[in-house]
């Protein structure tokens, strides 16, 4: 199952994510040994455990909700954080990553499902952090693109329109806001049930955990 979704994302360009959440480290080990580099957690306790014993090639990618009092943690090693969702997380993350002389990666999480219980932020909030001397005084982090989580249905037209308004969110964020930053590239979106319409709707990270690593308990 990897190598057919690996096969079908090098078509595309799309980057994985393998989402190894709740899996053991050997479950990581064995899909690190064919190749796979990068993997993606939820929660900062677990991740550090795993970053510990695993080989030091791979870049973990943080893509559940964070606490701010929990980037500490991460902050030495983590590559990609796809889940900021409020300007004080993102002080945050540039405090703990000046500390350990980095700059990390980030990518603003946006609400494009219709249920309310998922984190996100909505493009007015955006809009206006994205013009503060706070933001554009920030020097460790690096906002690299967009990421969303579609509604839980087996809907597909909605799924398609909420992929199509975020690529709508990055495409305006980009010309407004990052015109002359080609690092700002990133549109993180699908999941195991819905990467192939995330895909086509212009994703160019997909989230994949239970299709790779089997059903979580
Ligand atoms: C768990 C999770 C995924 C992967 O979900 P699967 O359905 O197992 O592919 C992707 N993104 C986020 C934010 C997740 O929490």
């Amino acid at each position: 199952m990897f190598q057919r979704i690996l096969q079908e994302l090098d078509i595309t360009e799309t980057k994985l994510i393998a989402v190894s959440k709740t899996k053991p480290i050997e479950a990581i080990q064995n899909i690190y040994n064919l190749g796979q580099r990068i993997f993606g957690e939820n929660r900062v306790k677990e991740m550090v455990a795993k970053q510990e014993a695993l080989p030091d090639d791979i870049e973990w990618h943080m893509i559940g909700h964070l606490q701010t009092n929990k980037v500490k943690y991460i902050a030495p090693f983590v590559s990609v954080i796809h889940s900021i969702d409020s300007l004080r997380l993102l002080v945050e993350v540039d405090k703990e990553a000046r500390k350990s002389n980095r700059v990390i990666d980030c990518l603003l999480q946006f609400h494009i499902a219709e249920e309310d219980t998922k984190f996100g932020f909505e493009l007015e909030e955006v809009a206006k952090i994205l013009t503060t001397d706070l933001y554009l005084d920030m020097e460790n982090i690096r906002i690299i693109g967009v990421m969303g989580m579609a509604t839980f249905t087996e809907d597909e037209d909605q799924v398609r329109r909420e992929f199509s308004y975020l690529k709508d969110i990055f495409n305006e964020l980009q010309s407004k806001y990052f015109d002359q930053k080609p690092d700002f590239k990133e549109i993180s979106m699908g999941m195991s049930g819905d990467f192939r319409i995330a895909v086509e709707e212009g994703s160019t990270m997909v989230r994949i955990g239970s299709l790779i690593f089997g059903k979580r308990v």
